[in-house]
Formats: structure tokens, C-alpha cells, sequence
């Protein structure tokens, strides 16, 4: 039974058929609580009403049509995010499927951008040791991760690994001769919730423009209000060149987003680039809804609230077995001393030993993360907390 997958995936063994706010239920009718949010992506929790009412919606009225011709759900969707983003900079958007995707429309836009302004042999793109930016095989050469590599080359020419937090390692790294983009996550977070210093960010920044190689942040998990802010680069008054978004952005329907400001805007020209699925009329849809949300003022301020809520909680602990914790908004690392696997199967059995369960992910092999949905209640932070330190205990 179920061998008709690839085995592509460590699942653990629950399937869910429902879910409503913070919670899932399993096929027995076991619940759970949900910190995981299918990783960054029901950032509204699962079946919040008016998402679904904007999917059924649209999905009555128009699934897909091509880019061969205009949609106003794109349209409407495309002009409340770069409104979203407007304060950072932000111009024009390609609507892509998925992050990976997103990210190889900014190695596109980096390379071009270069090539047109300075001609052939600068398109190094700088990454950094640690990242995550997909699983194709260019996003996969920009992730710098050995683990994620074997088996799979030859890779993508032109990039290069540097150590987070290290500025002069960056300075080296980013030579203007050869260099056209610089790739970066603000908060890593497949590699373990790490956010790059102020500094570091800065200098970044500043190195970027004083050499002309364009910044992209990769906002892919941190974006879309998750730490707090609709961009994480805002926490660090950054202004990108270019930012990737995907998981959160329609709140469970696949979509990614490039968006570029001043620099990048019009670097694509007609048959540059495309997708047949991108910008299609239900995820945008599902997209306009979830960003009516996420772009309040007071909605963002009440995700940073939550995060320094489970932050100062988790402090408070004092257990011999948590490490280290780092979080910005509501994406929490916790190192562990011993291995995360079996925690996150515990939160699993504990279900279905009659009890609430909860579902946590890992971030390497000793580090919890938690990356709950946004409307979680600070009642359902502490019943999954007290969840938690058992299973750390
Ligand atoms: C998840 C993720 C990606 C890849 O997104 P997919 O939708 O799985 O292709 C890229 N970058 C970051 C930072 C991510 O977290």
C-alpha cells in the first residue's frame, strides 16, 4: 500500500482529512495542533472563510486561461503586492508556481541585468553556506548545502558559497568584475530559523549598490508577514532589488512572485521569461485574499507580538535540553541536544494515544522549528507550548 510514490519523502504516519483554524484532524478523528502551517504556507490557518470563499469563487467563475490574455484577478492581486511592497522599493512582479521557481526568475533577471549593462562573464551569483533556494537543478546550485548536492551534478555555473555573518568573506566574494546578483535569505530557515545580523545585512546592502550587483532576498519562508513585517527586509531597513516570495503568499494554492524595484523592473523583456500556470486566476484570487489580511498594520504588529509570546515563554523553561533559541516574529528555531526526529513523531503518537497532538517541523537534525499560523490564539501558543515541553522534557 502506498508504494506508488517516489521515495522522495520521510512522511510520518498520520494522514489528514480536515482542518479549521490551528487544528487538524486525522482520519481516526485524532486533532492536533498545528505548528507547522504545511510549512509557512497556511499562514491563515487551515479553512479561514474568506480564503476559501475567494478559491470557490473564483473557481466558479474562471480557473485558467493562459498569458496569452489579461486576468483581473492577477491584475488586482498584482497591484495590492507591489502596493505591499511599495515602501521597499518594489515595481513590477512575475507571477511563477512555486519558490524555486520564483528564484530562478531572479537568476534570470540578475544575469540579464548584467549582461545588457556590462556584457558576457559577469553572472556569478553569491550565495550563502547554510541557504535553501530549491530543488531544480540552478536553485539547487545556489543552495549552499552539501547534503542537498549529492548526486545531482553537473550543477549551474556561476555561484559561489560565502559564510553568513562574515562581511569580509562577502567583500571578497562579491567582485564586481564577475559578479551579478547577490541571493540571500534574511532569515535562513530550511538551515535552522538563523536571521543575519543588522550588520551584516547592511553591509550586504551597501556593498550591493556601491558595486551594482543586485540584491535579492529571498523571502520565500520569511516573507509575507511572517516575521512581523509583510518583508523581512523592513526589520532591517533594507531595500532589495529584487524578492522572491512563495509558501505564504495564497495561503495554500501553489504561487511564487518575483518582484523587482527601480534597478530590475524592466529587465525582462516580451519572450523572456514565462509559465503556463503563473499568475492564474485562482491562485491570484486566493492570493488577493490572503494579502487583504496580512498587509494590516495591526495584524502584522499581533504576529511579532506572538513570536516574542512563544519566545519568552520558551526562555522561561530553563530545560537542560534546549541549546539555543532564535526566532524573529512566528519563525522559531529551538537547538536541541539530541536528535528532532523523534520529537516530531512524538507529538504524532501522542494523538493517537488519545491525547491532542503536535505537529512541529525540524530544521536540520537537531533543530525544532515552529512556524505556527498567523491567526493562532495566544490560548492555542500555550496549549501547544505546554504540548512541546513535555515532549522535550
Ligand atoms: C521553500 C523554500 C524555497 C523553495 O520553494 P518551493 O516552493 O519548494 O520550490 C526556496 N527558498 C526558501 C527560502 C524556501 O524556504
Amino acid at each position: 500500500m502506498g508504494d506508488v510514490f517516489m521515495h522522495t519523502y520521510h512522511r510520518l504516519p498520520v494522514t489528514f482529512t480536515q482542518g479549521q483554524g490551528v487544528w487538524l484532524v486525522d482520519d481516526q478523528g485524532k486533532r492536533y495542533l498545528d505548528f507547522t502551517a504545511g510549512i509557512a504556507v497556511n499562514c491563515l490557518g487551515h479553512g479561514y472563510p474568506p480564503l476559501v470563499k475567494a478559491v470557490a469563487d473564483q473557481a466558479a467563475k474562471l480557473i485558467h486561461t493562459s498569458n496569452y490574455y489579461h486576468n483581473s484577478a492577477a491584475l488586482a492581486f498584482a497591484e495590492k503586492l507591489i502596493a505591499a511592497c511599495a515602501a521597499q522599493g518594489m515595481q513590477k512582479v512575475f507571477l511563477a508556481n512555486s519558490g524555486a521557481e520564483a528564484n530562478e526568475g531572479a537568476c534570470k533577471i540578475a544575469r540579464k541585468y548584467s549582461f545588457k549593462k556590462y556584457g558576457a562573464g559577469r553572472h556569478r551569483i553569491v550565495t550563502l553556506k547554510g541557504s535553501f533556494h530549491g530543488r531544480t537543478i540552478t536553485t539547487l546550485s545556489a543552495t549552499g548545502q552539501e547534503r542537498f548536492h549529492k548526486d545531482f551534478g553537473p550543477f549551474t555555473e556561476g555561484f559561489r558559497f560565502t559564510p553568513p555573518g562574515d562581511i569580509d568573506a562577502l567583500d571578497r566574494a562579491l567582485d564586481p568584475e564577475v559578479t551579478a546578483g547577490f541571493l540571500v535569505e534574511p532569515v535562513q530557515g530550511e538551515s535552522g530559523v538563523f536571521p543575519q545580523t543588522a550588520a551584516y545585512m547592511e553591509a550586504a546592502a551597501r556593498l550591493c549598490a556601491e558595486r551594482d550587483i543586485l540584491f535579492m532576498a529571498d523571502e520565500i519562508q520569511c516573507g509575507v508577514g511572517r516575521t512581523g513585517a509583510f518583508l523581512a527586509c523592513e526589520n532591517y531597513g533594507i531595500r532589495p532589488d529584487v524578492v522572491t516570495l512563495a509558501k505564504g503568499l495564497a495561503g495554500g494554492i501553489p504561487i511564487g512572485a518575483v518582484l523587482a524595484g527601480e534597478k530590475a523592473a524592466e529587465v525582462f523583456a516580451a519572450g523572456d521569461h514565462g509559465s503556463t500556470f503563473g499568475g492564474n486566476p485562482l491562485a491570484a484570487a486566493a492570493g488577493l485574499a490572503v494579502l487583504e489580511v496580512v498587509t494590516k498594520p495591526d495584524f502584522l504588529q499581533e504576529i511579532a507580538r506572538k513570536g516574542a509570546r512563544i519566545e519568552a515563554a520558551l526562555r522561561s523553561w530553563n530545560q537542560s535540553k534546549i541549546r539555543e533559541i532564535r526566532s524573529q516574529g512566528l519563525m522559531v528555531g529551538i537547538d536541541i541536544d539530541g536528535d528532532a526526529a523523534p520529537v516530531l513523531e512524538a507529538g504524532i503518537t501522542r494523538a493517537q494515544n488519545g491525547e491532542a497532538g503536535l505537529l512541529i517541523l525540524s530544521a536540520g537534525p537537531r533543530t525544532l522549528r515552529l512556524l505556527p499560523p498567523y491567526v493562532i490564539s495566544d490560548g492555542e501558543i500555550d496549549q501547544g507550548l505546554d504540548l512541546l515541553r513535555r515532549l522535550t522534557g
